[in-house]
């Protein structure tokens, strides 16, 4: 059975990014497409609730937790990352304890966002905020563009630069651009290696899944700007690297290649990965694994590169934008299919509510297929009716390759 042997390293890693937080003297949360590299310039670690609302997805713990933040008042319709991480706190508990042995969640000298992603992450944030009487700093980059040009770069500049008094004042020390730019060129370097690392995946037989993906991409979101983030991926990338030229990949031959779009269906990622391979069919590709690519940071312009990056990141475009960004994929990836998942609580991440898969079938004659789920809550998410919708899906995808 093939296996992804830096799995081992990973665990190791993550291990110690936790426990970091015990020795931490300042700690900053960030949401996961946020200003990390700033955060770390300061001295600040760095911690991301959305994984441990994905912590909490995939160890079955969301369900459990959702209807304490439901009895406080957030609507159980909401993304379920804020509703089980919400309701852990407030039940008192976390996977952390036996997942990496912290007893709580690292508490914050000061809490930062981004709503590139979506508004939810500042109710999310702010709920916090007010639990830990602790200071609070946002970035608010207009949303849903074609194009970023330099009017959109310009205001999320003075943004990026106005929360520095926040960080000043919470850190304890002065801003240090040169700092800045040797974070900024770290996080260039993992964020590259990482891009190359799913890019192996344009090699038949795929030697990464998307459900790998998932797994192996905490660095990049939780570790941003550390060496240790970079050591990993360069460890990740030889291995497959290798794979790659020795012809080894998930499968022994590939029946199918599919793209994923929208969130990981988080208690169902074992189940899905299987059925999957069961029907030789290799998840090459998703949105979600390419969301941490910012190839446009540049130390030189810190401030603008950080600017462009995150508020070009695909959540954050039109469909006219997305409909490119699938196009570029669909031909890089060499992909037969797209599925799209329709996540019940993040809208924001769901991209199949406005007609886009028909007019992606339209314009290129790729099929699609739309799957009802949730990244946590499963209430969501039908096994026996996924199961066949996917498995009808690719049944038509191979008559449609014998009949070409
Ligand atoms: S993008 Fe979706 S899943 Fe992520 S924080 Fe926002 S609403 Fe939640």
């Amino acid at each position: 059975m093939y296996k992804i042997k830096t799995t081992r390293l990973l665990q190791e890693v993550m291990q110690n990014y936790f426990q970091g937080f015990l020795q931490s003297s300042k700690i900053a949360w960030c949401t996961s497409a946020g200003p990390a590299e700033l955060l770390r310039s300061f001295g600040f670690d760095v911690y991301f609730p959305e994984n441990h609302g994905a912590l909490l997805g995939a160890t079955h713990k969301a369900e459990e937790y959702i209807p304490a933040a439901v009895k406080c008042g957030f609507s159980g319709h909401i993304c379920s990352y804020t509703t089980s991480d919400i309701g852990a706190w407030l039940s008192n508990e976390t996977p952390l304890k036996t997942h990496y042995g912290l007893e709580k969640l690292p508490q914050p000298d000061l809490i930062v966002y981004n709503t590139n992603q979506c508004r939810e992450v500042e109710d999310w944030f702010t709920f916090y905020a007010r639990q830990f009487n602790c200071p609070i700093a946002g970035i608010h980059p207009p949303r849903y563009l074609n194009e970023v040009g330099k009017a959109e770069v310009e205001l999320v500049i003075k943004q990026f630069q106005g929360i520095i008094p926040a960080c000043e004042q919470a850190s304890g020390k002065k801003f240090d651009i040169d700092r800045f730019r040797e974070v900024l060129k770290i996080s260039c370097e993992a964020s590259i290696l990482w891009q190359k690392v799913l890019q192996t995946s344009r090699a038949s037989p795929a030697p990464i899944t998307f459900f790998d993906g998932t797994i192996h991409m905490g660095p990049i979101v939780v570790l941003r700007g550390t060496q240790a983030a970079v050591d990993y991926y360069k460890i990740l990338l030889e291995e497959l690297e290798n794979n790659v030229s020795n012809g080894i990949g998930c499968l022994k031959e590939e029946d199918c290649r599919i793209f994923w779009d929208g969130m990981p269906i988080w208690g169902r990622l074992r189940m899905l990965s299987d059925l999957f391979l069961q029907n030789n069919t290799a998840v090459v590709a998703s949105t979600y694994c390419n969301s941490w690519i910012f190839d446009d940071f540049d130390e030189n312009d810190p401030f603008e590169a950080s600017a462009l990056a995150y508020t070009k990141i695909f959540i954050n475009r039109s469909e006219t934008a997305k409909m490119e960004f699938f196009k570029d994929w669909i031909i890089d990836y060499r992909v037969d299919g797209i599925i799209f998942h329709d996540s019940k609580t993040c809208f924001n991440n769901s991209n199949a509510k406005f007609g886009l898969p028909q007019r992606l079938t339209e314009e290129t004659g790729l099929p699609t297929l739309v799957i009802e789920g949730d990244l946590c809550d499963t209430r969501f998410f039908s096994d026996a009716q996924s199961t066949t919708k996917i498995e009808t899906f690719i049944e038509q995808i191979e008559d449609i390759k014998v009949l070409s």
